[in-house]
């Protein structure tokens, strides 16, 4: 569906993965869109603003967030996609694995959001999306510090969805569950096999199914604090 004016989007981590798909789903709509990226820039085809930013350093986001406003004006949409993993059970896990998977899932995802909400408060208009996952609403072995991120990013939601009040600015969240990326393919066949017995649908998810909801909830004003599950049925909607 293309819109009749084209938004300012802001995908983090649009450079792969989920956010790639993502970008790519709001660019199709006739979106300017804007990526980050650390390492590997997004092919120069695909069309799309590419700034440079990690998301655990509060001058490279508002950097990012300049060079997007500069080109496309104040980022209207804003899709918190960048996420790390760190796995280890607790009795390994160290205070780094736990605190750095923190700072880039839950902590990255408030320094773009606070960000991001400056200008949508002065344009009166905005969609926050932020990339939960299932393991926040189930857990998963090996991913205390990932699960207690991706679990905080609905509390965050829900708070910034009270706090924005009656105002044409939403935050919602989506969780996915084991979709086909680089992130998914660290897991061991016994961990994928596991965890597809049970999944109705039998198969992992598609990149392009998770830019299914988020392009969704980036359209919709009257669903705010909510969380979508795009798991195959695994939580049977929860
Ligand atoms: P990938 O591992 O394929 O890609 C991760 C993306 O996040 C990359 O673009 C990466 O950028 C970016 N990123 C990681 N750390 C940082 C950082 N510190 N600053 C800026 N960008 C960063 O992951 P997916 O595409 O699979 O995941 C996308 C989102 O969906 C994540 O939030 C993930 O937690 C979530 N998710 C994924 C699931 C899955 O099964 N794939 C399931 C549930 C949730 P770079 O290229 O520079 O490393």
């Amino acid at each position: 569906m293309t819109h009749a004016t084209a938004r300012s989007v802001l995908v983090t981590g649009g450079n792969r993965g989920i956010g790639l798909a993502i970008a790519r789903r709001f660019a199709a709509a006739g979106d300017r869109v804007a990526v980050t990226y650390r390492g590997t820039e997004p092919p120069a085809s695909e069309g799309f603003l590419a700034v440079r930013c990690d998301v655990r350093d509060g001058q490279q986001v508002d950097q990012a967030f300049k060079e997007a406003e500069e080109a496309h004006g104040p980022v209207t949409v804003l899709v918190a996609n960048a996420g790390a993993t760190q796995d280890r059970l607790l009795v390994r896990m160290t205070e780094e694995d736990f605190t750095s998977v923190i700072d880039t899932n839950l902590t990255g995802a408030f320094r773009v959001a606070r960000r991001a909400v400056r200008g949508m408060l002065t344009a009166g208009h905005g969609r926050i999306v932020l990339l939960s996952s299932t393991a926040a609403l189930h857990g998963a072995p090996g991913q205390t510090n990932y699960a207690a991120a991706k679990a905080g990013l609905i509390g965050f939601a829900r708070s910034l969805t009270q706090e924005l009040g009656p105002r044409d600015i939403t935050c919602n969240v989506v969780a996915p569950g084991l979709t086909r990326t680089d992130m998914s393919q660290s897991l061991t066949e016994d961990q994928r096999r596991k965890l597809l017995a049970t999944t109705p649908a039998g198969r992992l998810g598609h990149p392009d199914e998770v830019a299914d909801a988020v392009a969704f909830l980036a359209g919709a004003g009257y669903v705010r604090g909510a969380v979508i599950p795009v798991d195959g049925g695994a939580g049977l909607g929860h």
